[in-house]
């Protein structure tokens, strides 16, 4: 099989030819028909994440098909159409675990870090946390909801249920957070790049009501504010932007650091909190939605081969929605 293979900080993904993994017990084979890229995968690839298992195939955004099932595993399963996440196990026992809080298990494994992932025709992942998905949307719509869907599903959750929300970075993740929260009636503010025209028309198109620089203050408070931005200079905007009482959500893994933060801004009773990781019923919960409601990520797709091209595109903030690889 072709795969992507990372060997460490700094060194250039490797477009190699492996021999096709076999599932273990526990564990199936996935033919991959896309695998969407995720800027955690950037994070991994620039050294911000620590202790990767290499030499690894990154990649956890993964559609694919059942090809295979290790021991164990039900061969009922075989030829359905699955979708594995970031979370690629968890210990099952914990605390965390046991009180449906499986994305803070200490224990967790995490696909395209941990554990092989997508950016290959072929890979492995444990039967129990494959997601099945719905007929209808094709592999490379489906691919963005399993990380930027599901996040978004899990941000918004935690920010409460809020009428007036802000999206801080209008990217994958706010493209289909902006079709939810509108299929949920909450009124949408997005803040781009400040002069980023393009990304606020686009905010707009999807159901925004207003679309501004993050330099900007909303025309009127907002709620709760989502930051999907790995910057910690849009902290003290989102909390100065926030009424009384509002949230905001950190949704990024890495964040720079926070600067100096004037008490008042988060005194109001206002909440600042992150979130880590997804569930496996968050990822269920959007994929589930797909299936019967107009929630369609925007992609652009590109084939294993020019996987260079994607990445080029992506760090260049050259693409509005989702870049998928489509082996
Ligand atoms: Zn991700
Ligand atoms: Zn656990």
């Amino acid at each position: 099989m072709r795969a992507l293979v990372f060997d460490g900080p700094g060194r250039p993904l490797r477009l190699m030819t492996l021999p096709t993994p076999v599932p273990s017990a526990g564990q199936v084979l996935l033919q991959v028909h896309a695998c969407a890229i995720c800027r955690t995968d950037l994070h991994l690839l620039d050294g911000a994440l620590d202790h990767p298992v290499l030499p690894l195939v990154p990649g956890h955004q993964v559609v694919g098909t059942i090809a295979a099932c290790g021991p164990g595993v039900d061969a009922e399963c075989l030829g359905q159409r699955v979708g594995v996440s970031w979370l690629g196990g968890a210990c099952g026992a914990c605390a965390a675990c046991r009180d449906g809080r499986e994305n803070l298990c200490p224990d967790a494994r995490f696909t395209g870090y941990h554990l092989p992932g997508g950016f290959a025709d072929y890979t492995v992942a444990a039967a129990d946390f494959c997601t099945p998905l719905p007929d209808g949307p094709t592999p490379a719509e489906l691919a963005p909801l399993l990380c930027a869907g599901a996040i978004g599903r899990r941000a918004l959750d935690l920010a409460g249920a809020g009428e007036r929300l802000g999206l801080y970075g209008f990217g994958a993740a706010a493209h289909l957070l902006t079709q939810l929260a509108r299929l949920e009636g909450r009124r949408v503010f997005a803040f781009t790049r400040p002069g980023d025209a393009a990304r606020q028309a686009a905010a707009r198109t999807l159901g925004a009501e207003w679309a501004g620089g993050s330099d900007q203050r909303p025309p009127e408070p907002l709620d709760v504010a989502i930051i999907f931005a790995p910057a910690g200079e849009l902290v003290p905007l989102a909390l100065g932007a926030v009424a009384p009482g509002g949230v905001v959500v950190c949704a990024e893994l890495r964040m720079t650091d926070l600067p100096r933060l004037p008490y008042e801004l988060l005194h109001g009773e206002r909440v600042l909190r992150s979130v880590a990781h997804v569930t496996r019923k968050d990822v269920e919960r959007v994929v589930t939605l797909a299936s019967h409601a107009p929630l369609r990520a925007s992609i652009t797709a590109f084939s294993l081969d020019h996987f260079g091209d994607a990445f080029a595109a992506l760090r260049a903030g050259k693409i509005s929605g989702s870049a998928v690889l489509v082996p």
